[in-house]
């Protein structure tokens, strides 16, 4: 049962009839339970970016706003939590705090209902929410993904700003995932303030930490830097990334950032971006310059449910990063 409703195929989607092999009970249960999963994840709206993704704000049963990403690529994007603790300063959704967890049934809702829309072969948790503070109910998804599910187990992409528990339980699952670190710097004092409720590592024990998983599991380590002017975009990153990843088995994601509406922060000039990928490459470094997806409908992170759930806009604010710079 629950197979098919993790494909978004109706339960009478098999060969055999469903009197012939499933219990009497069950049977009569099964449209109030098919109603009860629908129910989990509803369509609220969808916005078509000019990228090729499709944004879906979701409306979970107690009429929470979630939001899950269609990308390119036969590619999904789902939340983990509502709101989120961790309070990066650059991110819509950690402004909020975190207003609750998902169940890992509204985490595989959000592929069930995407998959009415497109096919879906690849699922990342990097939308709202910090996986690691739903590791259980993250897990427990990712293996009904990884199974019934039907999507290979290094297309389903767990991403962290890093935690002990992950990199300790991540290799004892049946299902293991890929793993995605939120690096954004290389220097511990700017990475406490600029997320500042993430666990304190040191950015070379992150690195060591991924890079036992990557050898563990045979797949890169992709770090997600998320690309902000005057931040984090200095000639003094990129000699310290090729210091932290030359020679490991990483996939560097350069991510420029997208303004949101409210926080000070800009994104630099794709040159910039391109030339700090291109250097990158040169030094050894397997880099990868990223838009985020669906820049063109809100797509920032939190930024659809910040729309929806508050139409009043709310002050500028102003962060002041201390002694980011260093170039
Ligand atoms: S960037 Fe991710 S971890 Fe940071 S506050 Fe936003 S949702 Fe949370």
């Amino acid at each position: 049962m629950l197979r098919l409703w993790a494909n978004a195929q109706p339960q009478d989607a098999g060969k055999r009839k469903l009197e012939d092999f499933m219990p009497r009970p069950l049977l009569h249960a099964l449209p109030a339970l098919t109603q009860q999963l629908a129910g989990l994840a509803r369509l609220h709206s969808q916005h078509a970016g000019e990228d090729g993704s499709l944004r879906l704000a979701v409306t979970l049963h107690d009429g929470q706003l979630i939001e899950s990403v269609l990308l390119r690529r036969d590619g999904l994007c789902v939340s983990t939590q509502v709101g989120c603790a961790v309070g990066c300063v650059f991110c819509m959704t950690g402004q909020g705090g975190l207003l609750r967890q998902l169940s890992s049934g509204e985490i595989v809702a959000q592929v069930a209902l995407a998959r009415t829309l497109r096919p879906v072969r690849k699922v990342v948790f990097m939308g709202m929410g910090e996986p690691a503070h739903n590791l259980d109910a993250v897990l427990e998804a990712i293996d009904l993904l990884g199974t019934g599910g039907g999507i290979g187990h290094k297309n389903l992409v767990f991403s962290t700003v890093g935690d002990e528990r992950v990199f300790r339980q991540l290799p004892e699952q049946r299902v293991k995932p890929a793993l995605a670190l939120s690096l954004h710097t290389t220097k511990a004092a700017l990475r406490a303030q600029l997320l500042p409720r993430a666990p304190r590592f040191d950015p070379a024990d992150l690195v060591m930490h991924g890079e036992r998983y990557a050898r563990a599991t045979g797949y890169p380590i992709q770090y997600q830097w998320t690309l902000i002017e005057g931040v984090n975009d200095g000639d003094d990153e990129i000699d310290g990334i090729v210091q932290l990843l030359h020679g490991k088995y990483a996939l560097m994601n350069l991510i420029p950032y997208n303004s949101v509406d409210g926080l000070s922060f800009r994104r630099p000039s794709w040159e910039r971006a391109a030339d700090m990928a291109r250097q990158l490459h040169r030094r050894g470094v397997l880099t990868k310059l990223r838009q985020s997806a669906g820049q063109d409908v809100e797509a920032g992170c939190g930024q659809l449910r910040a729309r929806s759930a508050t139409p009043v806009s709310r002050p500028q604010r102003t962060v002041t990063i201390h002694a980011l710079h260093g170039r």
